[in-house]
């Protein structure tokens, strides 16, 4: 197995208060690898600087190898980072197709290329529609993004990061504000996409994160104080006291 991710010792401090505090992780090739814990222990702070949005005060992080430290965050995108971005990057007035289209272009860097090359065109679509039919969006290609409910567009949003093929997906809390099905189909999408990707996942909804995850962190003021596998995390007297509330 080959180490996608590596974080040594990152520190991040605002002001008199340390937000992550030397904290160190791996993910490796094919790993989905949950980060929990409690409101301000710092998980965005985290993922935040793995994007590079936040210069870390201390410390290192090595994507596939290379030291991304302080490369800026586009850089860190072509090295195979990615992110989904809140909805935000979303085109309201095109379609759920349009959208996922266009993400499968910028990946060949071929920026509104539709018009230019008509084999060229057929793989995008080809892609675009086998990679909605695999989802429960597949029935929704002609809808307006607009149009959609606000768990179909935390849907399209991961399908349009994961078309990117990054090596390294980075996702704050994707279930959050989702319904039970929402939930479900939102974790169906992410375990079929996990032998292409490895992902470290940030999430409070514990049934995903034991659906997922191979590997636990638990982060508490800003320090990982246990890492396993999911039954260990459970086990453990430490974590039940600290985040799970026991
Ligand atoms: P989590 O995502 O685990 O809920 P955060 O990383 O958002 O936690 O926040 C960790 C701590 O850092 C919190 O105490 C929060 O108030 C503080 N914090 C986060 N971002 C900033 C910032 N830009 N400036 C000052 N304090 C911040
Ligand atoms: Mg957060």
């Amino acid at each position: 197995m080959s180490r996608v991710l590596e974080i040594a010792g990152l520190v991040k401090s605002f002001g008199g208060l340390t937000a992550t505090d030397h904290v160190s992780l791996t993910v490796e090739s094919g790993e989905i690898h949950a980060l929990i814990g409690p409101n301000g222990a710092g998980k965005s702070t985290l993922i935040n600087q793995i994007c590079g949005e936040l210069a870390p005060s201390a410390g290192r992080i090595h994507l596939a190898g290379q030291d991304i430290t302080r490369l800026r965050a586009d850089e860190r995108v072509a090295l195979g980072l990615g992110r989904t971005f809140q909805i935000t990057s979303l085109l309201e007035d095109m379609t759920v197709r349009q959208n996922l289209g266009l993400a499968v272009q910028v990946r060949e860097g071929r920026n509104f290329a539709f018009f230019d090359n008509v084999a060229r065109r057929r793989e995008i679509w080809d892609e675009t529609d086998a990679a909605l039919a695999e989802t429960a969006l597949g029935p929704r290609a002609g809808v307006l993004v607009a149009d959609l409910s606000h768990g179909e567009k935390k849907q399209l949003e991961l399908l349009m990061a994961l078309a990117r093929r990054p090596r390294l997906l980075l996702l704050d809390e994707p279930m959050a504000g989702l319904g039970h099905l929402e939930s479900q189909q939102m974790i169906e999408t992410l375990a079929a996409a996990r032998t292409g990707c490895a992902m470290l996942l940030v999430e409070h909804d514990m049934e995903a994160v034991f659906a997922l995850a191979d590997r636990i962190s638990v982060l508490v003021y800003g320090r990982i104080i246990a890492v396993g596998k999911a039954d260990e995390i459970r086990a453990n007297p430490e974590v039940r006291e600290a985040y799970l509330g026991e």
